[in-house]
């Protein structure tokens, strides 16, 4: 059996191995195709005769489809399989698999890291020394950002899934108290330092609020002018989410109003970030290059469960299957 990796690079640029699958078929790994239907050609020639591919974000569209006709098996290698038209494969009888988790505490952690770096600036306050400024300075001791202490703080969680809640697990061990807002509620999760709350009194009462929900229609903006102008002033936001829940010009004025005191991104939206993003330039504003799952633990988790759901679908027991 043919495989082709589409856009193999991001998941493993080298640190991981294409083995398993090497074993299963035979294999042409790419680093990349093309990340539009530009590249469609190129796509179609790529795939070529081969029964199994695997895409992070080389679209396979309807068309595209359409001129694969030896296609049996479509391994994303993500959560969010929209770059695959699922109904088109399953008119052609293409099994369309995703990986339903694998980075939980990665992104968990990289939130709580956004935070720190908001917290502390360590990253800025070393490159000041580095460039000089501790040794000219006239005190012992220098800082250039205000810095928070989060113990007794609020953290407003908007999404409270497994992410969500192991941000909050962290954020309570610093000694936070943590706000939940979620459409559907654990209430056995609630306790003296957890509480779930409607999305205005979160907004309210945080000071600082972290983005965990996914990209849904109802989601999509959910940070923008008017629920920007309900939150403390003051108040710092994190997104290691998706970007479009955040309407970018809006937090943009927020921040350089002075009306928020931070935020840190991971996600933007429009990825790779565009050159005008009025975030570049906004102030007080931390920005990441799209990295909550990419710890090498997590990517090897990855890898394994996309090799798992091959294996699977080759022994006539698919698993994770997004087309049913
Ligand atoms: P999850 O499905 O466990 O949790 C999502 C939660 O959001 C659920 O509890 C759901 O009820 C809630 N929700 C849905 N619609 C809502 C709404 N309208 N308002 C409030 N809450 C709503 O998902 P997860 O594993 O915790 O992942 C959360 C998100 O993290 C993903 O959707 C993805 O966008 C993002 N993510 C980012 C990275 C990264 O590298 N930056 C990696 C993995 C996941």
């Amino acid at each position: 059996m043919k495989a082709v990796v589409l856009d193999g690079y991001t998941l493993n640029p080298g640190d991981l191995s294409w083995k398993a699958l090497e074993a299963m078929c035979e294999t042409t790994a790419y680093d990349r195709t093309a990340y539009d239907i530009s590249g469609l050609d190129l796509i179609i020639e790529r795939v070529g005769d081969a029964e199994v591919v695997f895409t992070n974000k080389t679209p396979l569209t309807a068309e595209a489809l359409k001129a694969m006709p030896n296609l049996k098996f479509i391994g994303v290698l993500a959560t969010g399989y929209n770059v695959v038209d699922v109904d088109a494969a399953k008119a052609q009888g293409i099994v369309v698999t995703n990986i339903p988790t694998y980075g939980t505490d990665a992104v968990a952690q990289m939130a709580i890291a956004l935070l720190m770096e908001m917290c502390h600036h360590a990253g800025a306050h070393s490159d000041a020394v580095k460039k000089g400024d501790w040794t000219n300075n006239v005190d012992w001791c220098f800082w250039n950002y205000p810095l928070i202490e989060l113990a007794g703080k609020t953290m407003g969680i908007i999404g409270f899934g497994r992410i969500g809640q192991a941000t909050a697990r962290i954020a309570q061990a610093l000694g936070m108290k943590v706000l939940a807002f979620d459409s559907y509620q654990i209430k056995e999760l609630e306790s003296v330092t957890l509480k779930y709350v409607e999305l205005d009194e979160l907004l309210a009462q945080s000071d600082v609020i972290s983005l965990h929900c996914p990209l849904f229609e109802s989601t999509k903006g959910i940070i923008n002018k008017e629920s920007l102008a309900k939150m403390k002033p003051g108040a710092m936001l994190i997104n290691t989410s998706r970007g479009p829940l955040v309407v970018e010009a809006d937090l943009a004025e927020a921040l350089n109003s002075g009306k928020i005191a931070g935020a840190a991104l991971d996600v933007v939206s429009s990825e790779p970030i565009k050159a005008d993003n009025p975030l570049l330039i906004a102030k007080n504003c931390i920005i990441t290059p799209h990295i909550s799952w990419a710890p090498k633990e997590s990517r090897q988790r990855l890898m394994d469960i996309a090799m798992d759901n091959l294996s699977h679908f080759i022994n006539g027991k698919p698993i994770n299957v997004v087309n049913k």
